[in-house]
């Protein structure tokens, strides 16, 4: 797939809309280059190891009901989970439509971002390369890496969370009225943080019964991912805790939120959930887009000299999240292989 001919698109974020994107253009015949700052793929559809096991901390699962994103699914090679099955507790989940009738939901035994992985595979990809600024010129936009470097491209994508794709787009001077239109539509809204705290515990720890719950009584968790029940056999208890929107808020900058975390965790859960024997904590200052923020599709902005520049990701299709992410990427691909806006 990296073969395919002409001068390549470049993507900044290998995240599931940036992934996407490339490989609709890949199979449309034209070349993409995917950038993130990252040392991998999948941006906020993240699983890391804790004490030799994957857990999730951004999405926890996968959901949609476009029969296309769910085949995408199902042509991941890795171990397909229905999950979560059993849920717990009344509270607000993330993403309400997650269990609205006909919405398919899934998990993967190895993670959630084996997703991204199987979208990255076979295309060209340069990890550790941040973007810092976009200099439009005649017939091209060239990027500025955080190196000093420079790489020009006539189309350019921006697949990363709104507001990241909103500092790129600043840098953009003097902003064409493309571009301050699109920064206008961005600033309409603002994606939710999430302080997420994966913690193992040791084998004595009891196993809920449940695979995710939503305490109704908690304004600090607002949900408890039970990530080892995805691996059975697991020795440890592995548990992911995702905190509210606005406690995440209001918590952001304060270095003892995992405290705060673990003690909410011994009130709902008993006082075994206090005392992790490992524990990672994740600040997610961008985490999930708000839904009376999304937008009908992506943009692709003609530039003053005549490059176009492409803004996918999750505020840029119906219904937010994942799903909406990889439907973004694969949109703005069909628009750039059908040459609108050249
Ligand atoms: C805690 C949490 C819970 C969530 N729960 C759900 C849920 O229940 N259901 C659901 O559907 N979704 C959920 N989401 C949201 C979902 O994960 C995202 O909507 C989706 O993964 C976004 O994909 P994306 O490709 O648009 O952006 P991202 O995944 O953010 O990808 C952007 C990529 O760009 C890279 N990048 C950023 N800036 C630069 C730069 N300057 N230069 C180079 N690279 C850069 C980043 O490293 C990243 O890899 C959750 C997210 C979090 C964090």
């Amino acid at each position: 797939m990296a073969g395919t001919e002409g001068s390549p698109v470049v993507i900044v974020g290998a995240g599931v809309a940036g992934l996407s994107c490339a490989r609709a253009l890949a199979e449309g015949g034209r070349r993409a280059l995917v950038l993130d700052r990252a040392h991998g793929v999948g941006g906020r559809c993240a699983t890391r190891a804790l004490e030799g096991q994957p857990v999730d901390y951004g999405a926890v699962f996968l959901h949609g009901r476009d029969p296309a994103f769910l085949a995408a699914l199902d042509a991941v090679p890795a171990t397909r989970l229905d999950w979560p099955a059993d849920v717990h507790g009344s509270g607000p989940p993330c993403q309400p439509e997650a269990f609205s009738p006909g919405e398919v939901r899934r998990a993967f035994a190895e993670g959630v971002n084996a997703f991204p992985r199987h979208l990255a595979e076979g295309l060209e990809l340069r990890l550790q390369r941040k973007v810092v600024g976009l200099v439009p010129g005649d017939g091209t936009v060239a990027l500025r890496l955080d190196d000093g470097s420079f790489l020009e491209t006539e189309i350019a994508v921006l697949a990363l969370a709104a507001e990241q794709a909103d500092e790129l787009l600043a840098t953009v001077l003097p902003a064409p009225p493309a571009v301050a239109a699109a920064r206008a539509l961005l600033a309409t809204a603002s994606s939710h943080c999430a302080l997420a705290l994966l913690a193992a515990y040791g084998p004595a720890a009891p196993r809920p019964p449940w695979h995710v719950s939503y305490p109704e009584t908690s304004r600090i968790v607002q949900l408890v991912s039970h990530e080892s029940s995805k691996r059975p056999g697991s020795p440890l208890l592995v548990l992911t805790y995702q905190a509210h929107p606005a406690w995440s808020r209001q918590h952001l900058d304060d270095p003892d939120w995992p405290r705060h975390v673990l003690d909410e965790a011994a009130r709902l859960l008993g006082p075994w959930a206090a005392d992790p024997r490992t524990a990672h904590p994740h600040r997610w200052r961008w985490a999930r887009t708000d839904l009376a923020a999304e937008l009908a599709r992506p943009l692709l902005l003609a530039l003053p000299g005549g490059a176009r520049l492409g803004v996918a990701g999750d505020r840029f299709a119906p219904g937010g999240g994942i799903e909406a992410a990889w439907r973004s990427g694969r949109a703005l691909a069909g628009r750039i292989l059908a040459g609108e806006g050249a």
